[in-house]
């Protein structure tokens, strides 16, 4: 997922089928000798009984059907816009940023929860730029939802 090529395709493919995860790439020459593209490929591969998918496929298989981020790191922090918050960094595996969410009191799927997403804003959430009011924002999300939370 970090270089969606033909080679990393085929690595994915070999491991998706639960082989070692190694390929051969060639190329299927028209009669022509030019490199055959996608509607002479589905022919051949219905001619010899041969599965064909695409890079994409692959991508939107993985995508689906696989998470791109694990949790790295979790503490709890004492705020002073809301009081504790339990602080889980989670870790992107593909371009290795770090996301953060702050979590106040048990989450049940059942239940509605109010959640913020915010864009991290360094001016206004760090230094209270007056050019914006991300921090401001930021802060009234944290004392509400730590108003929502159960005691
Ligand atoms: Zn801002």
């Amino acid at each position: 997922m970090v270089r969606v090529g033909q080679t990393e395709g085929s690595v994915d493919l070999a491991r998706l089928a639960g082989l070692r995860p190694a390929g051969v790439i060639c190329e299927i020459m028209d009669d022509d000798g030019t490199m055959a593209r996608m509607p002479a490929l589905e022919k051949f591969s219905t001619e010899h009984g041969i599965g064909i998918c695409t890079i994409a496929d692959l991508v939107e298989y993985r995508v689906r059907t696989e998470s791109f981020v694990h949790r790295a790191a979790e503490t709890v922090i004492p705020t002073s816009h809301g009081g504790d918050f339990k602080m889980i960094a989670f870790e992107n595996d593909i371009d290795k940023l770090t996301h953060i969410a702050l979590v106040k009191g048990d989450i049940d799927p059942e239940v509605p929860t109010m959640v913020r997403v915010h864009s991290e804003c360094m001016t206004g959430d760090i230094f209270g730029s007056m050019r914006c009011d991300c921090g401001d924002q930021l802060h009234k999300a944290m004392e509400m939802i730590n108003a929502e939370a159960p005691a």
